[in-house]
């Protein structure tokens, strides 16, 4: 039987990289923000609509950098429904996450529950735009300034993605986008961070460079997370690509969508209002479906089709946070976590696959 995995893997051709490569045996020149890093740079700006943009070797490291950048330490306010990364760069940079819970329509934070969690150690609201679902940024702009907070997305999953006609990167002070194998746009390992204010760009050059300003001056206790001319390569590839790598996966969707919509019990991702989607992933909630998520799950699995539970369990729920800090009650999020499974979903997923993958959901009987 034919392995189907969850996700994968958009590549140029084999062709089109290797002489993209090329260059790099003449310049000898592999990293420290070369010629195809500069290069990606300048494409992302036009193609996230951003006004400034600062490149990572992987998504996870450059939201630690943005929360690091906010100068303050206390609670930020974030949603347990995500991949471990968002809560992890809370913990790893010496804040407190503070669990929101997440909405029933769109599975981003519920922003009517934010100001109750606000408090005076409060420093950041961290939102997650979960399956290029864009979060209600209107009402959580308006929040943030009533309280001067900041707000950090975690864009990881909405490369592409517009609202209001403006590209997602807009909103907010800083967004963070990922660029792992996984995701819709990609460089093998890799990130962003987007932002409007300028006086970020030199701070976050200078800190994934080890803090140094110049050869002999060192001005702050950076890391290194550059990304490196390979990485940069296959981002430029990918770039060129991504539209119909997008339009592809809009296909994939649609047809999923025709399959299952209307079914009892089966409750499909949202269409949102002036948002032009991104297509990352095919979220299913099965919500008193003749069978439960799990039980799809596993037959799924018996026909060697690999759905993935995202996101579960809640990040709230790990161990490596107990007894680390107090856990926020978030109903709606454990009702959504024990109930979704994300169906294969990648640009060269085929039709007739997409069909087959229905057809077990809608015909399997309860085994219980
Ligand atoms: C992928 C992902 C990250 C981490 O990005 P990496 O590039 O893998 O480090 C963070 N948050 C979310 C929601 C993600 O899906």
């Amino acid at each position: 039987m034919k392995r189907i995995n969850v996700t994968q893997s958009s590549l140029p051709s084999y062709e089109k990289y290797i002489e993209k490569i090329r260059s790099l045996w003449d310049t000898k020149f592999l990293t420290n923000m070369g010629v195809f890093h500069m290069e990606l740079e300048k494409k992302l700006i036009e193609y996230l609509k951003t006004p400034y943009i600062s490149l990572y070797s992987n998504g996870h490291i450059a939201l630690e950098y943005a929360l690091e950048s906010l100068e303050r330490k206390g609670e930020v306010i974030t949603t347990p429904f995500t991949f471990v990364s968002t809560t992890h760069a809370i913990v790893r940079t010496g804040n407190i996450p503070i669990f929101c819970d997440i909405k029933e329509s769109d599975y981003t934070i519920d922003e009517t529950k934010i100001e109750s969690l606000i408090t005076d150690k409060t420093i950041a609201i961290l939102p997650v735009h979960v399956y290029g679902n864009v979060c209600n940024v209107e009402e959580i702009e308006k929040i943030a300034q009533k309280h001067n907070l900041k707000v950090v997305y975690d864009a990881a999953h909405a490369f592409g993605v517009k609202y209001k006609g403006k590209g997602i990167a807009t909103y907010g002070d800083i967004s963070m986008f990922s660029f792992h194998a996984t995701k819709v746009f990609h460089t093998g390992e890799g990130g962003a961070l987007t932002y409007n204010n300028i006086a970020l760009k030199q701070k976050f050059e200078v800190l994934k460079n080890f803090g140094i300003i110049s050869q002999e001056e060192v001005s702050y206790v950076g890391g290194n997370a550059k990304l490196d001319e390979f990485r940069a390569a296959m981002g430029l590839c990918n770039l060129e690509i991504a539209d119909e790598e997008i339009s592809k996966r809009k296909a994939v969707f649609e047809r999923y969508e025709e399959n299952l919509k209307g079914i009892k019990g089966i409750k499909l991702n949202l269409r949102q209002p002036e948002v032009v989607q991104n297509y990352a992933y095919f979220p299913v909630l099965f919500d008193n479906y003749k069978l439960t998520r799990d039980q799809v799950f596993i037959l799924l699995k018996e026909n060697e089709i690999y759905a993935r539970k995202y996101f579960y369990p809640l990040t709230s729920s790990f161990k490596a946070y107990s007894n680390l800090f107090e856990m926020q009650e978030t109903l709606v999020a454990l009702k959504i976590t024990d109930n979704i499974l994300c169906l294969p979903m990648y640009a060269n997923l085929e039709i007739s696959d997409v069909d087959r993958i229905c057809d077990i959901i809608k015909e399997g009987e309860s085994k219980i």
